[in-house]
């Protein structure tokens, strides 16, 4: 089919939803809602075609392990988000690379995956994790490198468009 299904991952609070509905809805929400999995599409083209993005909104680690799975299997594309100003964050999404890893070990290198640091107006004081090491993480995964903004806009639209180049280019 020409669903191109994309998956955000990373702990509680980092900014997946806000993400995700700054790009859908062009807009900041500004209460706190978790999800439990909220799927949003948007048609888009790609490839000259018409194409569905599906985006799934996680709640990321707090997820059933077997829901994990299970997005990760459908899933096309993966945004992992961390918060820049939480290197617990980072840490976090550790187990969910290795979980992506093992499930789609067959065609890995093919998987367009997106790690975020999110949050990048927050004040300089707040910082936990420079631009440096989020891309020396990246490079080790071998994965892409973006930091954003959900609050201000920044690299949100760059975020998915960068998604969609990667899977045209795959
Ligand atoms: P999720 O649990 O990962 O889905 O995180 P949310 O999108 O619900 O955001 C958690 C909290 O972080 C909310 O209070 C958001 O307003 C705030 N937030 C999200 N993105 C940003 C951002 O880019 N900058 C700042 N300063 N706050 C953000
Ligand atoms: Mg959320």
């Amino acid at each position: 089919s020409n669903d191109y299904r994309v998956v955000t991952f990373g702990s509680g609070g980092v900014g997946k939803s806000s993400l995700v509905l700054r790009f859908i809805k062009g807009t900041f929400p500004t209460n706190y809602i978790p999800t439990i999995e909220d799927t949003y599409r948007q048609v888009i083209t790609c490839n000259k075609n018409i194409c569905t993005l599906q985006v799934t909104d996680t709640t990321g680690s707090h997820q059933f392990p077997a829901m994990q799975r299970l997005s990760i299997t459908k899933g096309h594309a993966f945004i992992l988000v961390y918060s820049v100003c939480s290197r617990q964050s980072l840490e976090e999404l550790k187990p969910i690379w290795q979980l992506i890893k093992e499930i789609k070990a067959e065609n890995l290198s093919s998987i367009p995956v997106m790690l975020v640091g999110n949050k990048i107006d927050e004040s300089a004081e707040l910082r936990e994790v420079s631009h440096i090491e989020g891309q020396a993480q990246a490079a080790e995964w071998g994965v892409q490198f973006m930091e954003t903004s959900a609050k201000t806009n920044h690299n949100v639209t760059e975020l998915f468009q960068e998604l969609l180049n990667m899977e045209k280019n795959r």
